[in-house]
């Protein structure tokens, strides 16, 4: 499907600690039956290899059905628990939200069904003791698991999506994700306290995630809501000052603090053409004892991202994110109009949101 897979390092942990656990665990969630030191850990590592393939299938089924319905992912990260699959946007449409999030536990829930008819074929023939049964048992057991605690309605699981899906078809979405976040803060909230009271750290430590989780989750929907309708053109900087590319490093440096901006625009004044991008960053690199002699030119990002005023803000603070660049040009009809920074950006998020709530 055109998606990277990756490893998060929190993996290479997780890894050795699940084939320990499943070679030393009593069946069907591990392999201490078998006779064999070796066997077991050989199948060990098979589960768990095989628990984080079906984590991987988990994550494509949401991906599958996102690419279907024009949503781009970036990519598949598998980390300490489970897998994420990173989209690009999350629809704001309740339908393919509740299509998208039923997908992955759907899968799980197939392979749950597929691992178990496995098992129960192959049992009789080679005997229940059998390692190969166990894994089959294990797998059967695990997506069981991945499918039912993934339905669990609170963020960021598959089930919170599920349940502002649902809300979002009575209320508005901000609104639908808020009462979502608040129901996933509170199951964290209980699972903590429960954990806590069992002396269960494992528990405790999923709480946390959970609680981690559902916030980002609101407050990333906070931030694409807050700039429903904003323009570039109501968030930009007019009047961009920019400098030519014979300028020296130095001169740049007295016109930064000069004028407080960390970032300009390098223009050729002879062909009034945008020649690149020139910021702190770029000077950074340059010795202080060489800036008299080094110009603009020299350091300056050849590879300029423009974008014009009638942009949403939100495309702006995307392709910023996607490009990890501190700052696009505004253009209109081939002149710089005015120039965006996520500063800029984050200053009118905060602005926006502090107005929002007086209102
Ligand atoms: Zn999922």
């Amino acid at each position: 499907m055109g998606i990277p897979i990756k490893l998060h390092i929190t993996f290479l942990i997780i890894l050795p600690i699940f084939v320990l656990v499943f070679a030393n665990s009593p069946a069907p969630f591990g392999f201490s039956v078998v006779e064999s030191i070796t066997l077991r850990y050989v199948f060990g590592g098979l589960a768990a290899v095989s628990l984080f393939g079906c984590v991987i299938l988990h994550e494509l089924g949401h991906s599958y059905v996102a690419l279907k319905n024009g949503v781009r992912i970036k990519n598949i990260t598998l980390m300490l628990f489970g897998g994420v699959a990173s989209m690009e946007e999350i629809p704001r449409n309740p339908k393919i939200e509740l299509k998208m999030a039923m997908a992955g536990p759907g899968v799980s829930l197939m392979l749950a069904v597929i691992f178990t008819l496995l098992y129960s074929l192959v049992r009789p023939v080679v005997g229940g003791d059998s390692p190969i049964s166990i894994l089959l048992h294990l797998l059967g057991a695990l997506n069981v698991v991945l499918g039912i605690f993934n339905l669990i309605p609170a963020f960021p699981m598959d089930g919170g999506r599920l349940l502002r899906a649902y809300l979002a078809t009575r209320m508005s979405y901000i609104n639908a994700t808020r009462n979502a976040v608040y129901v996933g803060k509170m199951f964290a909230f209980a699972m903590g306290i429960f954990g806590l009271m069992m002396l269960h750290p494992f528990l405790i430590l999923i709480a946390f995630f959970v609680y981690i989780g559902a916030s980002e989750e609101g407050e990333a929907t906070e931030i694409a809501t807050t700039l429903d309708d904003v323009k570039v053109s109501d968030v930009m900087t007019r009047n961009v000052i920019s400098v030519p590319p014979t300028m020296t490093v130095s001169k740049l440096v007295d016109l930064m603090f000069k004028e407080k901006h960390m970032g300009y625009p390098v223009v050729d004044e002879a062909w009034k053409s945008v020649k690149g991008i020139v910021t702190f960053s770029d000077v950074q690199k340059i010795p202080r004892e060489r800036r008299d002699i080094t110009s603009v030119e020299e350091i300056m990002t050849r590879d300029v991202l423009s974008i014009v005023p009638d942009d949403d803000a939100f495309t702006a603070l995307k392709t910023m994110s996607q490009r990890e660049v501190g700052r696009l040009l505004v253009m209109e009809n081939g002149a710089i109009v005015g120039i965006v920074s996520r500063t800029d950006l984050i200053k009118s998020i905060r602005l926006l949101r502090e107005n929002k709530r007086r209102i």
